[in-house]
């Protein structure tokens, strides 16, 4: 995706540019392609970009640590603001929330929508990563912690080599 002009989001009707999203959004790590739909409006003094997409990522269970296949779905809008908010600008309908004032951009600049896609599909990844309910720890085999372990007498053998060599 091209980064959006924003300026141009004003020639469009109700200053809103809606894309359709079948494809990879870049940097992320998805199986399938991202599938969905982005609203991009222009507000006057702010952007309201409001996302509907899910894609498939795999994941490493932090229990058992398989990996997993995992439905991520993104179902958010954020307010950008192109000057500093004040009571005025505010849109009626929002509340002024700290994460609202995150973001600005200059408003004759540009929108990025797929670094703005990257990371709210970041934000959205689970922060406690199971593949199921029932999945158990590995455990830890004898095998690795047996001292007779054949990487152990090998070891040993050549021990017992140097010790056998005669003394230069
Ligand atoms: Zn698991």
């Amino acid at each position: 995706m091209y980064p959006i002009h924003i300026p141009h989001l004003l020639r469009q009707p109700q200053a809103t540019q809606i894309i359709h999203l079948d494809g990879a959004v870049p940097d992320l790590d998805a199986l399938t392609p991202v599938k969905g739909q982005m609203k991009i409006r222009h507000g006057g003094t702010f952007l309201e970009v409001g996302v509907s997409a899910e894609t498939i990522v795999n994941l490493t269970c932090d229990r058992c640590i398989q990996s997993y296949n995992y439905r991520l779905t993104l179902e958010t809008s954020e307010l950008i603001w192109l000057e500093a908010p004040t009571a005025e600008t505010l849109p009626p309908e929002r509340e002024l929330a700290w994460e609202d004032l995150s973001e600005q951009l200059p408003p004759d600049g540009d929108f990025d929508a797929d670094a703005w896609l990257y990371e709210q599909f970041t934000l959205a990844l689970p922060l406690q990563r199971l593949c199921g309910k029932d999945c158990q720890p590995p455990a830890v085999s004898q095998q690795e912690i047996d001292p007779t372990d054949r990487r152990w007498s090998a070891l040993e053998i050549l021990k017992q080599q140097l010790t056998t060599l005669p003394p230069a």
